[in-house]
């Protein structure tokens, strides 16, 4: 075999096998990122576009999952805790400074604080000074990815259960975690039960966003004065929705099916539109005009924290 054929034939295989594989945990990423990307401004777009690797072919659906998929190879570790955040057990809240952070009590290594970096690093784009100091293609992918994640309540889960990772439990007939049934089972089973693939499935919530939630949308696209972005505000949303409603009923142990499907998949489906509503949003006020001063880089991108406690497993009682 030719060398050209050879690479001729790993870019097939990129191209046009990884954005219809979605193997475990693509999916909702996917979805997010093409319900995103059918909202952006033309600005917006053709950035997005400039930015993208090649061998996503202008889609930026395809490479959405790209940080897990390199989350834990060698060179990438550092970039593990940025997918999501936990707080205290049976709280139900979060609060940036308590919470965000890594195992290392590291400030800022969280999903909230890598969305308030990669937004401000993408604020530079066009901007000649900080051409060689950022990798823009990186930092699209980042923020692309974890407004995603930040909108599944479990990536703002209980610090006890690790977002629900330890917790054991029957999703039907096959054992799986409770995290895991928020990331990708409950999707899985939609489009199994009502026999959709997944651009059926990413219709159906475009369509829910035009004829359901039209008076909501304005809400979930704005982020109050002169902000860019509002991880905050999705993160203390996914607490909530995760004491209301993901845990609930779901113990170690226990067994979900159709009762738990039934009454959770509309939740699922509001969050990942809520997710490609902001990410959109998000991506056209920081590509506003094409030229962004949004953030003036020499400030503290990040929220200031006057206090000193810090929130982790180990000393829940104590926070
Ligand atoms: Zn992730």
């Amino acid at each position: 075999m030719s060398l050209l054929i050879f690479l001729t034939g790993i870019v097939f295989i990129f191209l046009y096998v990884l954005p219809g594989t979605h193997s475990w945990g693509k999916e909702g990423h996917y979805i997010t990122c093409k319900i995103a990307e059918g909202l952006l401004s033309r600005e917006a777009s053709e950035a997005v576009k400039s930015l993208l690797p090649e061998y996503a072919n202008g889609d930026l659906a395809s490479v959405c999952s790209w940080p897990d998929e390199v989350s834990h190879r060698a060179g990438w570790r550092w970039s593990s805790p940025l997918h999501y955040v936990d707080t205290p057990d049976f709280r139900c809240n979060y609060d940036y400074c308590r919470d965000c952070h890594d195992f290392a009590r590291s400030r800022n290594r969280c999903v909230t604080g890598a969305i308030y970096n990669y937004s401000a690093q993408l604020s530079t784009y066009k901007n000649s000074k900080f051409t060689d100091q950022y990798n823009l293609t990186e930092a699209l992918l980042f923020l692309s990815h974890f407004v995603g994640d930040i909108h599944q309540p479990l990536h703002c889960g209980f610090l006890g259960d690790e977002g629900g990772n330890t917790i054991i439990l029957h999703w039907y007939r096959r054992k799986s975690n409770l995290h895991h049934v928020w990331d990708t089972l409950i999707i899985e089973t939609a489009l199994k039960k009502y026999n959709m693939d997944l651009s059926m499935m990413i219709e159906d919530i475009r369509t829910s966003i035009l004829e359901d939630w039209p008076s909501d949308v304005p809400a979930w696209e704005s982020c109050g004065v002169n902000q860019t972005v509002c991880p905050n505000w999705y993160a203390a949303e996914s607490i909530s929705v995760a004491c209301k409603f993901v845990y609930k009923n779901a113990s170690p142990g226990s067994t979900l099916g159709d009762d738990y499907f039934f009454t959770r998949m509309p939740h699922v489906r509001k969050r990942l539109a809520q997710g490609g509503v902001r990410l959109a949003a998000t991506l056209n006020r920081i590509f506003l005009g094409g030229y962004s001063l949004l953030y003036h880089l020499t400030d503290d991108i990040f929220p200031e924290c006057s206090s000193n406690t810090i929130c982790d497993r180990e000393n829940q009682s104590a926070c």
